[in-house]
């Protein structure tokens, strides 16, 4: 089935005798290989939708299917737990552990999953390569630029080769040449290893270059959702 699909997913946040409707019936459908930026003012509902799409929160009502299986978040424990394993998450401000290095960093998600010692090791040295940090693997982050961070902060999201990458503005706090070797990235990901990107963006040279754009206002997706053509 497809990485994620959403029909009329609504929620709705209470503060005492406030009703706040975040999302009012979004449908959604995120392909393979596919770089979709999402984009919105401020409380238009994008954070909401991704923590909905990265199983860290449920909808009150509406369906969510992660590679084509419905998902309860609220029921059914373990399972949502696997398959929140077929997700990479890249935040804005990195979240790299400052005490671990950077081969540390990107390992911690495999050791958390039990991959035997040996499998860590290759993988992690893969994934460094892949995004250019091979001679980075012993530093801290503390010693890396904003660019190369958020290269770790990729890596660690696609070590375990999600179907799904989610990510909050990526590319925010990026220099425009960093924030184009960034996309070209996850692009190349993308294509390599078919895994969707769902990123919530303002950036322009980010959003330009998506497969698709979705506008969220007042929490619904306008009409304007444009889709071009994916490379992949
Ligand atoms: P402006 O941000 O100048 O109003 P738009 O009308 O294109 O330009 O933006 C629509 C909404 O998207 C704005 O209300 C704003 O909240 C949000 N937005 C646009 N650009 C950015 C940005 N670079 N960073 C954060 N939010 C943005
Ligand atoms: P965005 O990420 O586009 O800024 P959010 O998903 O954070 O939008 O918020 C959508 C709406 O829901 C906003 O009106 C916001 O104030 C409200 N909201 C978000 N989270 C909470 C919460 N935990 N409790 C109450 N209201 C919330």
């Amino acid at each position: 089935g497809l990485p994620l699909t959403l029909s009329q997913v609504r929620k709705t946040y209470r503060m005492g005798q406030h009703v706040i409707p975040a999302l009012q019936g979004v449908d959604l459908q995120v392909r393979q290989g596919q770089l979709l930026a999402l984009t919105g003012p401020s409380g238009s509902g994008k954070s909401t939708l991704l923590n909905i799409c990265g199983l860290i929160d449920a909808p009150d009502a509406g369906q969510v299917l992660f590679q084509g299986e419905h998902v309860d978040v609220n029921d059914v424990i373990a399972a949502t737990l696997r398959r929140r394993d077929g997700i990479g998450f890249v935040f804005q401000n990195f979240n790299l552990v400052p005490v671990m290095n950077v081969f540390e960093n990107v390992e911690y998600p495999l050791f958390v999953a039990g991959v035997p010692s040996g499998e860590r090791r290759a993988r992690v040295l893969t994934i460094l390569e892949e995004v250019g940090l091979g001679e980075h693997a012993r530093h801290r982050p503390d010693a890396l630029s904003g660019g190369q961070r958020q290269r770790v902060a990729i890596a660690r999201a696609l070590v375990k080769q999600p179907a799904l990458v989610i990510a909050d503005e990526p590319t925010a706090s990026l220099d425009t040449v960093t924030a184009g070797q960034m996309l070209d990235l996850m692009r190349a990901s993308a294509h390599k290893h078919g895994a969707a990107f769902l990123i919530a963006s303002h950036d322009e040279r980010l959003t330009r270059r998506a497969d698709r754009v979705i506008a969220l206002r007042d929490g619904v997706i306008v009409p304007s959702d444009e889709e071009r053509p994916c490379l992949a």
